[in-house]
């Protein structure tokens, strides 16, 4: 080979190795975000007859800061959670808001009521809609002391008047329109379907199908990403195996407002 192709190489390979180097510290983004809590057995950890790991110390032992989008009816006074399905490990959510807050994560609306607001707005018309949102917005701001800025409805169904009345009203929609770059749509890990028999779980793990899901997007040359997870017991359970292995391949994990600025959609 002669020097000059030598020298044309090695450019090549120098410019290759900065591109990469830029895409590793600047664009390869998780935001790791959680729905329906706050769910203290979940955040704390199971101490029944199932013990389970705490969300809370997961995420502190991986230095990873998320976005908790909370349901408001749980930040009312001495609220644990739903007695039928949820255990009471001694914490109220209200508690397990400010120790979110305190440990660095952010909370987000997910209404107050949760309830699917396509249909509440066809029977209880808009107005109740908005207000079940802003209602969920003032149980937040009384834990933190700020406006949520984010709103994810749930299962992600509102219709397009309300959107376009919340959006005027400063929120920013989280979503998995089609309509929207990939860069600002959820990835829905369908965690909840591990809840009840592992037979429903995404195949062949829920921690696999969302690397797939993560791959895919990179194949479009997407390489920033907000997972949709539930605060969940089983969701839990892969998340140190999850941010392992995403930061093996160069992720950092950043908050939902943190992203938002990276990526460049500011509320
Ligand atoms: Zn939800």
């Amino acid at each position: 080979m002669s020097s000059c192709k030598v020298f044309a190489v090695a450019a090549l390979l120098f410019l290759n190795a900065g591109s990469a180097f830029s895409t590793d510290k600047t664009d390869k983004l998780i935001a790791l975000t959680f729905d329906d809590g706050p769910r203290p057995y979940v955040l704390f950890g199971s101490k029944g007859d199932h013990p389970g790991p705490a969300l809370l110390n997961v995420l502190d032992e991986n230095g990873v800061k998320a976005t908790f989008f909370v349901v408001g009816w749980r930040l009312s006074p001495k609220t644990w959670g739903e007695r039928r399905y949820e255990e009471n490990v001694g914490v109220t959510c209200i508690d397990a808001a400010e120790q979110l807050v305190r440990r660095g994560h952010e909370l987000e609306d997910h209404t107050y009521s949760h309830i699917e607001l396509r249909g509440a707005e066809r029977k209880r018309g808009e107005q109740w809609v908005i207000g079940d949102v802003n209602r969920g917005a003032e149980a937040i701001k009384a834990v933190t002391g700020t406006q949520p800025h984010y709103l994810r409805p749930p299962d992600w169904i509102i219709s397009d008047d309300a959107r376009r009345d919340l959006e005027r009203q400063g929120y920013h929609l989280l979503t998995i329109s089609q309509e929207n770059p990939m860069a600002l749509r959820d990835v829905n890990s369908l965690d909840y379907l591990c809840t009840r028999k592992a037979a429903e779980c995404p195949k062949p793990s829920l921690l696999n199908a969302v690397l797939r899901q993560v791959e895919q997007r990179e194949k479009r040359g997407v390489y920033t990403h907000i997972l949709a997870f539930h605060e969940l017991s089983t969701t839990t359970a892969v998340m140190p195996e999850l941010i392992a292995t995403l930061k093996a391949r160069g992720y950092r994990f950043v908050t939902l407002s943190q992203y938002m600025q990276l990526v460049g959609a500011k509320p």
